[in-house]
């Protein structure tokens, strides 16, 4: 009988620990094929002028890619680059290695679906199975105390839900070694000009640099629980923010960590520390808006009243925001570092969504997909969900956990608020004009 081989489709999942599908395909197959797929799809332009990828992320990426394929090497295995369209490339390289099965975690969002749905329709076609794993969250789905459509709407109610009646897994294995067929051409990677886009220019006054890869992902979180950066108290590069968060955003949005490794990683240093329950709280967020989106799809992050006046067009203003030339030295020196950098904190993320939604109420959808381009952290339930929230189109507004950049009634009163930012322009200072 000849030998069974699984085809393990690496999307937003790379990493060899803590890796579910790279674990069960060594364990049911005699040799196990990883495959990336560089998708044009997510190099386009989008209908707003935005590009879907910016060239911060799509670095960070080339890189994660480029590590996935060393590690997998010292485990005597090899990855498959291609650049191109799943739904044809999976099928292609499934007939030519003779593959049995196909591996792949399931996304929530609405286009990460659909390319599965394209890759399953035509695997299908050749009587094979793509075999879909849940991956992507801390609390595994089956593992949550409501089945998804019960899944409280209310943050609040589904933290406190969660966290009582739920347990966080412990992480896979990792596998000894994995076999793969004979690989003639394995592919390279695709240069930055070949996605159609230009080396990123780090600017030196950026805090943070992201490597990407799974051997980044790994120093950073020793680092943030050995160097004391819990500990670390104080103002972040603009002035007014506690920055001392774990920075692994980046990392989780492509899977070169799992939240699953952070939140034991939490456990063993946990010693009732307030910046650990933060980081908990946080990853929760993360689940709460993943799980969201897999319960209410596309609707999440649509009015609920279909005849709800649409915001204003409000383009001019939209462009000032996003060159960071609002006027408000706050808001201009976060979208400054957003641009020069591709990162900003939460709090700043906050602050530039609720300015541009409240203040100057332009079209929320074109601050989320100009998000989408610019954060190398970008997660479409994290970013689009984020953002619906801070435009209230959706349930989770009706939370009890309000964001603290939502300005209260008496800030919303335009004096007020700005005067709140302008309070912080001295301390902002540095970034402004960058
Ligand atoms: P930590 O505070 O250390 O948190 C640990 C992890 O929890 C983060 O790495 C992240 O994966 C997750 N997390 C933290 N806060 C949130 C949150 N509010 N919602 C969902 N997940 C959270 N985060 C993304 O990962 N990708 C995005 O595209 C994204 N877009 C956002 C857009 C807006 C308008 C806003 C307000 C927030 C957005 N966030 C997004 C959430 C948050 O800003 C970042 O996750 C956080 O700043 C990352 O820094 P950190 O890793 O130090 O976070």
């Amino acid at each position: 009988m000849s030998d069974r081989t699984i085809l393990v489709w690496f999307r937003n999942d790379l990493r060899i620990h803590d890796n579910e599908i790279l674990l069960e395909a060594v364990r049911k197959a005699d040799k196990v094929l990883p495959v990336y797929c560089f998708d044009p799809y997510y190099f386009q332009q989008t209908t707003t002028g935005t590009s879907k990828t910016g060239s911060f992320r799509a670095r960070f990426l080339l890189e994660a890619v480029a590590d996935l394929r060393k590690n997998l090497q010292t485990y005597g295995a090899e990855l498959i680059i291609r650049t191109g369209s799943p739904a044809e490339i999976i099928p292609q390289l499934a007939e030519q290695y003779q593959v049995n099965e196909v591996y792949h975690h399931r996304e929530v969002a609405y286009e990460e679906t659909e390319i599965s749905e394209q890759v399953e329709a035509a695997l299908w076609k050749m009587r094979l199975n793509l075999k879909h794993f849940i991956g992507h969250t801390l609390y595994h789905k089956e593992d949550l105390p409501f089945p998804i459509k019960d899944i409280p709407d209310s943050f609040a109610v589904f933290k406190k839900k969660v966290e009582r009646d739920s347990n966080v897994r412990p992480c896979v294995p990792t596998p000894g070694q994995i076999i793969t067929p004979t690989i003639t051409d394995a592919g390279e990677l695709p240069t930055l000009e070949q996605l159609g886009l230009t080396n990123p220019i780090d600017d030196a006054r950026a805090t943070n640099y992201f490597q990407g890869g799974e051997t980044a992902a790994l120093v950073q979180l020793h680092n943030f629980f050995s160097k004391g950066d819990l500990a670390v108290k104080g103002k972040g590069r603009n002035g007014v923010i506690n920055n001392n968060t774990s920075k692994l955003s980046p990392w989780l949005a492509v899977g070169c960590i799992s939240p699953r490794q952070v939140y034991w990683e939490i456990f063993k240093h946990q010693n009732g520390n307030a910046q650990s329950g933060m980081l908990k709280l946080e990853l929760l967020w993360r689940d709460y808006f993943r799980f969201m989106f897999k319960k209410h799809g596309q609707k999440f992050i649509k009015a609920k009243n279909e005849l709800e006046e649409l915001p204003a067009d409000n383009s001019e203003a939209f462009e000032t925001w996003a060159a960071a030339k609002t006027g408000v030295a706050f808001v201009d020196a976060c979208m400054h570092e957003l641009n020069a950098t591709g990162y900003i904190c939460n709090q700043c993320r906050q602050i530039v969504a609720t300015y541009l939604v409240h203040e100057l109420k332009a079209d929320w959808t074109k601050g989320a997909a100009y998000f989408e381009e610019k954060l190398i952290d970008y997660s479409p339930a994290s970013n689009w969900g984020n953002w619906a929230f801070i435009a209230g189109v959706n349930d989770a507004k009706e939370s009890k956990y309000t964001i603290a950049a939502i300005p209260t009634k008496e800030q919303e009163a335009k004096s007020d608020f700005v005067a709140t930012w302008q309070a912080s322009k001295d301390a902002a200072g540095d970034l402004v004009g960058v």
